[in-house]
């Protein structure tokens, strides 16, 4: 299922789509592709961000491939109706409760990075974190005006089985890489992250050929930029995974670069149910000049015929394309500050041709 959504989310996705119809004709797989409304265009076209319509459709998919939303004409309408309220019903409707960032340093980049690349070179991890838990949902939550002063209230409540889902999610994921796992919680000061210890050492032992070890986070925003190479599986919970992961998202070089892939459960077809979008968002500033990056969504495709379907070796090929492409110096404006940069276009099909 393809949901283009708005702005670049159009363009970037037009050219992951190319790159998945090439890999799969390489591969010998036949792809049956749904497209569905999602976002500014939903609102536009039916009323509402979401349309029943693209949530069956969803469902029905064993993945789900998606561009970006939102649209500058409804940044000051009520939350309810904005178009990225379309993307938080899409996740949830697909009950995604991983979400996995991978973060690589691409030789080609490592001068864009504001950080030394003797650092980053080499960093090849993902960041798996807790979607659907944690104080971004628990209750009590509010501001309280009722006594003295006012009073704001958030509350981080895990179960064992959410976190025993996105544990073994983790280490399934280890067993493929570098079979090592690092978690990470801040349990010298909460319960809640004594728990989560607890329960990930015990999912460890389901794995006996994955290490596991864990670190507090504040060592971990420390580690990311002083020895991003010592990760492999990074598991953590919903807040420091959001944080964490933008801190990730700088070792890459560019906003463009990065895909993300949000999972659920196994559906009866054997493929894991998953949403995949690129990291950013619909960059109205460049919408419709066919200059975005299309890598972004070019490694979603990667992430799900690897996380959905198990298609490693066909990851590999897309993943193994795009990197040829980026060191030819084929690249949008982002990557390009001098010299006449790609279009958009123009680094789909080069990604094509090298498959
Ligand atoms: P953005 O990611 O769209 O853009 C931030 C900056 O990065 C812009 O200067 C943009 O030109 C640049 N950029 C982003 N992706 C790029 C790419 N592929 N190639 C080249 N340059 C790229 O974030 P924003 O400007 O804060 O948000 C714009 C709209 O997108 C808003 O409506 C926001 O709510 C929405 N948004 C959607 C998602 C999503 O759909 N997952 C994520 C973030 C933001």
């Amino acid at each position: 299922m393809i949901l283009p959504g708005d702005g670049i989310g159009t363009e970037v996705t037009r050219e992951a789509v190319k790159v998945l119809h090439r890999v799969a004709g390489k591969f010998g797989h036949q792809v049956s592709l749904s497209e569905g409304l999602l976002g500014g265009i939903a609102i536009h076209k039916t009323g509402g961000p979401l349309p029943q319509e693209t949530v069956d459709l969803a469902l029905k998919a064993d993945a789900t491939l998606m561009g970006a939303v939102g649209l500058p004409e409804f940044d000051n309408v009520a939350p309810e109706k904005r178009p990225e309220r379309g993307l938080l019903g899409i996740r949830k409707a697909l009950g995604v409760y991983a979400n996995l960032r991978p973060v690589r340093s691409y030789k080609a980049l490592l001068d864009a990075s504001p950080l030394k690349k003797e650092l980053i070179d080499g960093t090849d991890m993902i960041i798996v974190r807790e979607l659907n838990g944690g104080i971004y949902y628990g209750t009590p939550r509010g501001i309280f005006e009722d006594g003295p002063e006012p009073r704001a209230v958030n509350t981080m409540v895990y179960t064992r089985s959410e976190i025993q889902r996105v544990a073994r999610m983790a280490f399934h994921l280890a067993q493929n890489r570098c079979k090592k796992v690092t978690s990470v919680d801040k349990s010298n000061v909460l319960e809640n992250s004594q728990l989560w210890r607890r329960v990930v050492t015990e999912v460890a032992k389901e794995f006996p050929d994955v290490t596991l070890d864990h670190l507090l986070v504040d060592t971990t925003a420390m580690q990311l930029i002083l020895n991003p190479r010592r990760f492999d599986v990074l598991l953590t919970e919903n807040m420091f995974g959001d944080i964490l992961s933008d801190e990730g998202a700088v070792l890459a070089g560019s906003i463009g670069m990065l895909p993300s892939a949000s999972i659920g459960d196994r559906k009866p077809s054997g493929a894991w149910v998953g949403l995949y979008e690129p990291v950013h968002g619909s960059a109205p500033d460049i919408a419709g000049q066919n200059k975005a990056n299309p890598f972004g969504a070019i490694g979603s495709v990667a992430a799900m015929l690897e996380y959905s379907f198990g298609l490693r070796e066909e990851a590999a090929a897309v993943n193994r394309a795009a990197e040829a492409v980026l060191n030819s110096g084929r690249v949008t404006a982002d990557l390009k500050p001098s010299g006449k940069p790609a279009t958009t276009t123009e680094v789909g099909d080069a990604v094509v041709q090298a498959i």
